[in-house]
């Protein structure tokens, strides 16, 4: 009983990490500690606006109040483990999160902009089929600190927090690894702190989440987010969906395009459309029929339509389409009336490509883990 006590008093509780606070959370969390709500704002500015993760620095908040914070709080970001440029401009991370799961942060500068491409989970549980997150499975959601951490970290690396360089980001898309509604709450309060002014201040419009369709989750989210919305479609017809997108069988194409045009409707803007992504695969869903199909699945539905000529991983079973196949589907589209858009395929000689990330060098570090594990393992039950 005694030793259980003095354990239990010893121990320390985790620190609330500050990073991934929205700022509701954070007034709240002031809040309890009997502090005026300015805290928040203070601190939010710090750790966002200033790129200051020591509370030592945050010298506007009193020496009490620093010290109190220093024991009970922490603003850590991910680690980062690599970084790769492409000759093209565009920026890869490899980021470690706690428990060694590696994502992937992606920078894609195009003139003026420069998109974010951000994840939310180790791994992915949709198993989408030409898609290399989903071979690999899934491992855990990353918190909001996290998610937020990797446009902390993005700013960090080109020095560009209070530098007077402007911005080096001015879009994000939830398009990286993991299925962003399948880990909601992080997510939303990670975009919260995108949209905030305290914060980044990206306009809403600016910020993209991307989803398989999962409906739920999506109906939840026009109540809470106005961030603009991509969904990946990929196929014109149920019967070829559910073998591309598995979730498919339990959320069908008609069910999944109402639940899209719900969260349109419930939009302060009324000009707002969906991102229809769709991942061309030769010979799979990439012909002037299935173009002429989608032309037909998608009359009146509030979209412009995004190809994305498949990428390339080892072991895929799949092909890219040639560039008169694209052309090809492209034009049935813009006949019929589409805004059509083909995803240029950016950063690909550092595999930064939507759908390679990870890939190969994570699949080669989880391989060596899982060795390494099992091999522990059977030494453990031969020892
Ligand atoms: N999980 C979310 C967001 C991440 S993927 C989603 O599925 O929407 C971002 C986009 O890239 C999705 O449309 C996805 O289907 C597509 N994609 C995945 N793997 C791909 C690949 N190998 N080539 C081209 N696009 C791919
Ligand atoms: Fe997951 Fe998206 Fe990949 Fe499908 S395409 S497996 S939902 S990350």
């Amino acid at each position: 009983m005694g030793s259980t006590s003095t354990i239990a008093s010893t121990a320390q509780p985790p620190r609330v990490n500050l990073l991934g606070l929205s700022r509701r959370q954070m007034e709240q969390f002031f809040l309890e500690l009997g502090e005026k709500p300015f805290r928040a704002r203070q601190v939010l500015q710090w750790i966002h606006h200033a790129g200051v993760c020591e509370i030592e620095r945050m010298t506007n908040l009193g020496k009490a109040l620093r010290d109190r914070l220093q024991h009970i709080a922490e603003v850590r970001p991910p680690e980062i483990v690599s970084q790769h440029d492409s000759q093209d401009g565009t920026r890869k991370w490899a980021i470690r999160v706690d428990g060694g799961g590696l994502v992937e942060t992606v920078l894609i500068p195009e003139g003026a902009r420069a998109t974010l491409c951000v994840s939310s989970q180790v791994g992915c549980a949709l198993d989408c089929s030409f898609c290399s997150t989903g071979k690999q499975g899934f491992e855990r959601d990353l918190t909001a600190a996290e998610i937020i951490g990797q446009l902390w970290l993005a700013i960090k690396s080109y020095d560009a927090f209070c530098s007077g360089k402007g911005r080096v980001v001015t879009n994000v898309v939830m398009m990286g690894m993991g299925e962003p509604l399948l880990n909601f709450d992080n997510v939303v309060a990670a975009m919260d702190l995108m949209l905030e002014d305290l914060a980044y201040g990206i306009s809403k419009r600016r910020v993209t989440l991307s989803t398989s369709g999962v409906v739920p989750a999506l109906d939840r989210l026009a109540e809470v987010s106005e961030v603009s919305l991509a969904v990946s479609l990929h196929a014109p017809n149920d019967a070829l969906r559910s073998q591309l997108v598995p979730i498919n069988r339990k959320y069908p194409i008609a069910m999944l395009l109402q639940s899209c045009r719900n969260y349109i409707a419930a939009q302060s803007d009324s000009k707002r459309v969906v991102t229809v992504e769709y991942t061309l695969l030769a010979g799979v869903n990439d012909q002037p029929e299935h173009a002429r199909e989608l032309a037909a699945l998608l009359r009146d539905f509030p979209c412009k339509i995004n190809l994305i000529p498949f990428n390339t991983f080892p072991d895929s079973g799949y092909r890219r389409p040639s560039g008169n196949a694209v052309s090809r589907f492209w034009q049935v589209l813009v006949d019929a009336g589409y805004i059509v858009t083909v995803r240029t395929t950016r950063g690909d000689d550092i595999d930064a490509a939507c759908g390679q990330l990870v890939g190969q060098v994570v699949d080669r570090t989880r391989r060596s883990e899982r060795h390494r594990a099992a091999v522990q393992t059977r030494a453990m039950q031969t020892g």
